[in-house]
């Protein structure tokens, strides 16, 4: 059995202020609830020595949004792994397709920023995800099997199962649109199928796949009962400790 696990992702909101708001109010939230999921906060870089603080002596991880694949260097405006790890991450979102599409992310380099989280231990949460013309071309499972055989390439099968995968259709992030629970369901199917190849059988069976774009408090639950859905990854509605908290309470 799959432990589900939601991840919010704040891009670039929220600053220092705001995100001492939002923990508190959240650990507040949540104090009195069993939880029946992993629970992932990933804030801007500036925000995380703050979260790590806040969240020490508590089930929530921390996570970053992304990393550079190098150890150290003349790599201006970047952070390393090793820097992640420092200030407490134990998750990081590689691939979004924000940095696909807007920082021309490609697979290969995908790749390489997947293989050094897990070398570090540093759990990747690897986005995949087709636009909205690859979708109405009929190309959607042709992008997502590139995305993901070029994205795992060289992975062993030991860190095979330490791979989150977020199946995000780029047509349903912060557009209010998301995916209906079958269409999400048929490509979470795909993808499993496809890690089966990839890995093994009992790997596949072990991968968290989440769903993002446009997950809400009222579509979580729907989202979140299908049977390869184990999680969600969360950009605007985990801005605000409420909305979050709404989605969670959907996890069974
Ligand atoms: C995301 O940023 O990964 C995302 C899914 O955003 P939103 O929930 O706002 O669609």
């Amino acid at each position: 059995m799959r432990k589900k696990i939601i991840a919010a992702n704040w891009k670039m909101n929220l600053n220092i202020n705001e995100t001492i708001d939002f923990i508190l109010n959240f650990k507040d939230i949540i104090s009195n609830t069993t939880l029946n999921c992993e629970i992932v906060i990933c804030p801007p870089f500036t925000s995380l020595t703050i979260a790590n603080e806040l969240l020490k002596n508590s089930n929530i991880k921390l996570g970053a949004q992304n990393m550079h694949h190098e150890k150290s260097g003349a790599f201006t405006g970047e952070i390393s792994c090793e820097m992640l790890k420092n200030m407490g991450c134990t998750f990081v979102i590689i691939g979004h397709s924000e940095r696909r599409i807007i920082f021309k992310e490609t697979d290969e380099l995908i790749n390489k920023k997947i293989l050094v989280a897990l070398q570090n231990n540093l759990t990747p949460i690897f986005c995949v995800g087709e636009t909205l013309t690859e979708r109405e071309t009929n190309k959607a499972f042709d992008v997502i099997k590139k995305q993901i055989t070029v994205g795992l390439q060289n992975i062993s099968i030991n860190d095979g199962e330490k791979i989150v995968i977020a199946y995000e259709p780029v047509w349903a992030i912060g557009t209010g649109k998301n995916a209906t629970k079958e269409e999400a369901e048929e490509v979470h199917l795909f993808i499993r199928n496809l890690l089966k190849e990839i890995f093994n059988e009992k790997i596949s069976e072990k991968i968290v796949i989440q769903y993002g774009g446009s997950v809400k408090g009222d579509n979580a639950m729907d989202l979140l009962s299908q049977k390869n859905i184990d999680g969600a990854l969360v950009g605007g509605a985990s801005l605000k400790a409420a909305t979050f908290f709404e989605i969670i309470k959907n996890c069974g």
